[in-house]
């Protein structure tokens, strides 16, 4: 690594392309008919009709030959699978867990976990709790509450740890509840829905104390584990003593495209618990939900993914989109974060009403504009508060632009860029949506919408 030249603009890739997966840029008119037939909604499209997927980093990574290579050792054995073994022995020394117990991806992880730790109507209080997270607690009642500092809301602070909890507040929260209204603490590893921003060792060491002085679990929620230590430099396995467990889904720093587990400390009581409720819900504990090939694909991918030259390449092609669109004049959410770069959509398209989903309306108009899928992270995926059935509005509309891993090259976030210089350029006439069609829980995936009036 320390032999590439710092002035350098870019930091190759420590690998280079032996398969190719073609891709193609319909025709503008095709686009239109496309997203209308998705109801305006990017998740209804076909991936065919897509030319660049900045959908999601979750389960669309590319895999290494080691990792193929490992996918036929697979032992399909319904219990003991050799690769059960050797994930564990990755979990072991990268997370530094003594139990875990693998599941389908995260939210099968969850849902074990929480049906386990949550007694009904108790908070679950993080720094901001993942969408899928969010509906995972409520399903099984409990109310997440989401206590990341006063700054994550202000996409032109700079600081190097935006994903951090606001210890102060956590505190607060705890002794005016009292403890016992409490499930456990759940800390997101790189804080994904406030633009991927990292937490700092100190946050995680704050957080830790904090949960023990008033004797709580604290978990981690482990998706960007490695990206998330990348920014801090400093072992992965030690961000992980500050925690009781974590939930993982694999699709992300797994470097997989299916997998999850949750990872455990020494509680031997709830890991056995863990291991009754996985039976029923995704499969023996030796497999949970995946197979043996899976097992080993992730096993190899969990070492691949804290290599530091690796890491370097990937958290560089999202700060290289960044400038590009930073240097076009794009309000973006900085400084940049690990998986993903956040146009903050308020602040780009200030004629369009919070209530018409900017960000939404951005995404459509990217796609239009270059086939560019992009998504939302925002009004739309705040959803409506439980109780009251109102809109929430959240202080941040952002359009997310995701990258998946070892999968593009800069020249294609070249063309994403290009893109929405040209929509800048018009961005006053982009007209705002309004929803004809809403799913009661996580509505973004299936929602329909229509051009406002
Ligand atoms: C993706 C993700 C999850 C959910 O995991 P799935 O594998 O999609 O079920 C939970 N938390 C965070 C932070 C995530 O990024």
């Amino acid at each position: 690594m320390s032999d590439i030249a710092s002035d350098f603009e870019t930091v190759p890739e420590p690998y280079k392309i032996k398969v190719v997966e073609p891709i193609k840029l319909i025709a503008r008119q095709e686009r239109e008919v496309a997203i209308k037939e998705a109801g305006l909604n990017q998740f209804l499209l076909k991936s065919d009709d897509v030319f660049i997927d900045l959908l999601t980093d979750s389960g669309t990574g590319a895999m290494s030959q080691n990792q193929w290579a490992g996918m036929m050792l697979g032992d399909e054995s319904y219990t003991g699978s050799r690769n059960y073994y050797n994930l564990q022995k990755s979990v072991e020394d990268i997370l530094g867990f003594k139990y875990y117990c693998p599941t389908h991806q995260g939210r099968g992880a969850e849902n074990i976990l929480f049906g386990i730790i949550i007694k009904k109507g108790q908070y679950i209080l993080g720094n901001y709790h993942f969408d899928t997270t969010k509906a995972h607690i409520e399903l099984n009642s409990g109310l997440a509450v989401n206590l990341i500092h006063e700054r994550a809301y202000n996409t032109s602070v700079e600081h190097p740890f935006k994903g951090n909890i606001d210890l102060e507040k956590l505190e607060h929260f705890i002794v005016e509840k009292t403890p016992e209204k409490i499930a456990f603490l759940l800390m997101t590893i790189t804080c994904n829905s406030v633009g991927g921003q990292p937490v700092s060792m100190e946050n995680l060491r704050g957080a830790y104390q904090v949960a023990k002085k008033y004797n709580l679990p604290i978990f981690i929620d482990a998706a960007r584990f490695a990206e998330n230590a990348y920014f801090i430099k400093k072992r992965e396995a030690e961000m992980f003593s500050y925690s009781d467990g974590c939930t993982m889904s694999a699709k992300k720093d797994g470097l997989v495209n299916i997998g999850g587990m949750i990872g455990i400390k020494e509680d031997e009581e709830l890991f056995k618990k863990v291991k009754q409720r996985c039976v029923p819900m995704e499969g023996f504990p030796t497999y949970g939900g995946l197979a043996g090939r899976d097992m080993e694909a992730l096993a190899i991918g969990m070492r691949e993914v804290v290599d530091e030259a690796y890491l370097a390449s990937r958290i560089d092609q999202v700060e290289y989109l960044g400038r590009k669109l930073k240097e076009a004049g794009i309000p973006i959410q900085q400084p940049l974060g690990g998986h993903a770069v956040f146009i903050n959509a308020k602040e780009f398209l200030p004629h369009i009403p919070q209530t018409q989903y900017p960000a939404q309306a951005l995404c459509v108009e990217l796609y239009l504009e270059g086939g560019v899928r992009a998504v939302e992270v925002g009004t739309l995926l705040a959803g409506r508060d439980p109780e009251t059935g109102l809109e929430i509005l959240p202080e941040l509309d952002l359009l997310r632009l995701t990258i998946p891993r070892r999968v593009y090259t800069n020249n294609h976030m070249d063309w994403v860029a290009t893109c929405l210089k040209r929509i800048a350029a018009r961005k006053d006439r982009i007209r705002g949506l309004k929803i004809v069609e809403e799913p009661p829980i996580l509505r973004h995936f299936m929602a329909r919408f229509d051009w406002a009036e």
